[in-house]
Order: structure tokens, then C-alpha cells, then sequence
């Protein structure tokens, strides 16, 4: 971490959750302790990820977070005066099914000389399409790189690649996107507050859209081998990989704030 990241006055963290949070895919109990800690000091956190639908529905129910951003920004999840849980999607919920079955009519009919296979949470996802390429399939790089070239002919296709999938979805909505729209409709934040306020923790390209719009923004360690594709990257980078990085952020985060304090 540079010492020159200030993050004294700062109220929001947005944070990635897979090689972010997760270390080896499993969230630690440190990391955990962490996150909790962060929201007993009033921070506002908020994870953001490509993750589905289904697994954002435990994720807030379930952490300290205040809303969560799922399927690499096709919706968010927040509660309302009552504490009832709301969603809202970046098109409508009719639009982004019409469009997540086209994709999945496209994937079939692609022909690569090799098997793929969609992500086990794809029926839980409510926005996007997950091709495996890390996570219970090992796909090369090669072949995820004929993935992604094959894909492109579809000019309307968004395609992001995440530690362990290749989502793919139609629209013009991103991770950083829908935290500008959260942000605005929903804490009701001028552009210049969102610069000012808010930290963005994350570990991989399809990070790149909250590196773009955040200038607080941190890599965990272990984005280092992506960093020389990447056009936007993080201010800061932690000493340690995943969660252990993000506890190392946390702590310069409250340490910062009690010396502010004093
Ligand atoms: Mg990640």
C-alpha cells in the first residue's frame, strides 16, 4: 500500500469478491473479522461482483453490507425503510432475460475444436452468462483467448474475464456503471463526493471500470500478473494476495481514521 492513499474521510467501500475477498476461494475468518470491524466504524460496504444472483441474495442477507452489486453490475440489492429487500436492474428484468437467452442460443451454436461449459451457477444467474474457465474447469490460455475472439464477432456481446469466468451479457451497464448509478439514485452522491469517499478493492480486469472511476482504488497483490493488459489501473497495490490484502487495506483504512481523529 502507498502511505499518500488517504482514506481518512472516506465512507464507502466497494470490494470485489472472488481472489479479493476470497482467498483460495474460501472467505477467511481475519477477512471476515475485518469487514465487520470497517462496518462497526460506520463504513458503508458494498460488494460488487460477477458473481449471480443467487449468491448476492445470501451475500446480503447474510455479511454486514449495506447493498450488493451482482453479475458484473446488471443489477443491485438494497433494503428499504423497512428493511425489505429491493432490487433494481440496469434494463428491465424482462429485457436482460431476453437477452441472456440469446447469448445462450449463441454459445451452443459456437465452434471451437474444444468442450466449454457454463459456470454451476448459471441457474442462478439473472443477467448474464458465466463461461468456467477457472474455476471448476481449467480451460488454457490459449483457449480462453479463442473464447473471447470467437465472441467478439457479436459486436453487441460485452465480454469480461474474471479469475474464474468469462462473463458475457448485452447491454451498457459495468461494474463501475451501476456503482455511479447506486451512488447517485441511492445515496444520492455528486460526482465529485463518489471520487472523494469512496474505496474500491479489486484483483482483476474485470475490475477495470471501478479502477477507471475511482481514484481511492486498491489492488490485492495478486493482480499483478494482469496489470501490464490493463488500461486503468489501481492507485495502490497491498503487500499480501486476496483477503489477507484486503485486512492489510482495512487496517491503513482505520488506522488512518483514528489518527484523524486525534
Ligand atoms: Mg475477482
Amino acid at each position: 500500500m502507498t502511505p499518500d492513499l488517504d482514506l481518512s474521510q472516506c465512507q464507502y467501500l466497494f470490494t470485489d469478491v472472488d481472489d479479493t475477498l476470497t482467498t483460495g476461494g474460501q472467505l477467511l475468518p481475519e477477512t471476515f473479522a475485518a469487514l465487520w470491524q470497517l462496518h462497526h466504524q460506520g463504513v458503508r460496504i458494498i460488494p460488487i461482483t460477477g458473481g449471480c444472483a443467487g449468491w448476492c441474495d445470501q451475500i446480503i442477507r447474510t455479511w454486514p453490507v449495506d447493498a450488493v452489486i451482482g453479475e458484473s453490475g446488471g443489477f443491485y440489492i438494497h433494503r428499504d425503510a423497512e428493511r425489505r429487500l429491493q432490487w433494481q436492474f440496469w434494463e428491465s428484468r424482462e429485457q436482460h432475460h431476453i437477452d441472456k437467452t440469446s447469448i445462450l442460443a449463441t454459445l451452443k451454436q459456437l465452434e471451437l475444436g474444444f468442450d466449454i461449459h457454463l459456470a454451476r451457477d448459471q441457474p442462478f444467474r439473472l443477467v448474464d452468462v458465466a463461461i468456467d474457465y477457472n474455476q471448476d474447469q481449467r480451460l488454457s490460455a490459449d483457449q480462453v483467448e479463442r473464447i473471447t475472439q470467437h465472441l467478439m464477432k457479436q459486436t453487441d456481446f460485452r465480454i469480461k474475464q474474471s479469475s474464474i469466468h468469462i462473463n458475457i451479457w448485452r447491454g451498457d451497464f459495468s461494474k463501475g456503471a451501476m456503482a455511479e448509478r447506486l451512488l447517485r439514485n441511492h445515496y444520492h452522491l455528486s460526482d465529485e463526493q463518489m471520487r472523494q469517499r469512496v474505496v474500491f478493492v479489486g484483483d482483476a480486469p474485470n475490475d477495470e471500470s471501478m479502477f477507471e472511476r475511482f481514484p481511492k482504488s486498491v489492488g490485492v497483490a495478486n493482480i499483478r500478473p494482469h496489470l501490464p493488459k490493463m488500461t486503468h489501473q489501481p492507485h495502490s497495490i497491498t503487500q499480501a494476495v486476496s483477503g489477507h490484502g484486503v485486512v492489510e487495506l482495512i487496517n491503513h483504512w482505520l488506522t488512518q481514521r483514528s489518527n484523524a481523529r486525534d
